[in-house]
């Protein structure tokens, strides 16, 4: 089978007036280069600290940020070359559910128009007379009792209004979802049934996910697959097995050690890897490997030599001793 969505060597530039060089207008690259895929019903993992560019990503791909370069093909088709009629269908199939579901719902909808509005834009989905059942239903598939429907947001919790965004998400039937964050705002005790909801709406509806997160532990239980960017590259990616029962990139690996407790997989807990160093501007990217001023591995080919993503232990990976770090990580990633 193809992949439903794939990206070839996504660039996301944006223009950003420089702080040293007044008046100067500078390219910034948010996402310098990224390829990804992801097969139908299944989910792929983004992870990575805040400005690592997976949000910007995200938005390529349901086109609200514009690719400097690169393709993106949903469905074997060419998204930038549809034309703009094409596009607004695409744009339906592919719908994102958001990190804060109190900001990304309007506070003077009612539910039942918060999930209608989609139907707004694309009347023809949809008769409205169908469309008070269609609600109901899509609030009871989402957990909620349709009896509130007439409510507003701020009447319910934090979870409940995550669910109001998907049930939201879920009224224009798309085919992708891209769930960028969507429990990190959310209590932990409330972040499993959200999971477990995404989960069983995949299965149900056979929705393919793009899910993002800067989490490790919280992607894990969710991906099938997983891509570890850092500071607008992705520096590791595979199936999620591999790489979580012995991460080849020094910064998969930092990332894991970092994950909050409870972690299933690790027997023992690993040492805490804890990165030396802020995390550059993305405005001036180090040089050679971009994660070298952090890296506790890095030596002088670092600074000069960027590592392409390659073939190691059965994932891609990009460093220049990714045969080292899987030598020495131990079964569980123990560093
Ligand atoms: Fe670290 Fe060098 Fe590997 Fe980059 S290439 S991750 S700096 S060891
Ligand atoms: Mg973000």
């Amino acid at each position: 089978p193809e992949p439903l969505l794939s990206i070839d060597d996504l660039r996301v530039t944006f223009a950003v007036r420089s702080t040293f060089l007044r008046r100067t207008l500078m390219e910034v690259s948010s996402v310098a280069g990224v390829s990804l895929s992801v097969m139908p019903g299944k989910t792929l993992g983004i992870v990575g600290e805040s400005g690592c560019g997976k949000s910007t990503t995200a938005r390529a791909i349901i086109g609200l940020d514009k690719p400097s370069s690169g393709t993106i093909t949903f469905a074997g088709e060419r998204i930038e070359m549809a034309s703009p009629q094409r596009r607004r269908q695409l744009a339906r199939d592919m719908q994102m559910i958001y990190q804060d579901p109190f900001a990304s719902l309007n506070p003077r909808k009612t539910v039942a128009q918060i999930i209608g509005e989609g139907w707004q834009v694309h009347p023809d989905l949809l008769h409205a007379t169908e469309r008070n059942a269609e609600t109901a239903l899509l609030m009871r598939k989402v957990g909620l009792d349709p009896a509130l429907s007439d409510r507003f947001p701020h009447q319910f919790s934090g979870g409940q209004r995550q669910r109001i965004g998907i049930a939201r998400a879920l009224a224009l039937r798309p085919r992708l979802l891209i769930c960028d964050e969507p429990v990190s705002a959310l209590d932990v005790s409330v972040q499993a049934q959200t999971l477990n909801l995404l989960s069983d709406l995949q299965h149900e509806l056979g929705l393919t996910y793009v899910f993002i997160a800067h989490d490790l532990s919280v992607v894990r239980h969710v991906s099938n697959t997983i891509a570890v960017m850092y500071l607008g590259r992705i520096v590791e990616t595979g199936a999620v097995g591999q790489i979580y029962a012995s991460p080849a990139h020094p910064y998969t690996r930092a990332l894991m050690s970092a994950a909050p407790i409870p972690r299933p997989w690790a027997v023992s807990r690993p040492a805490r890897i804890v990165l030396k160093g802020e995390l550059p501007s993305p405005l001036a990217p180090p040089s050679g490997c971009r994660f070298h001023t952090r890296c506790w591995m890095a030596r002088e080919q670092c600074r000069t030599d960027e590592p392409k993503l390659r073939e190691v232990a059965g994932r891609q990976t990009a460093c220049h001793f990714a045969e080292e770090v899987v030598a020495t990580a131990g079964p569980v990633g123990t560093p």
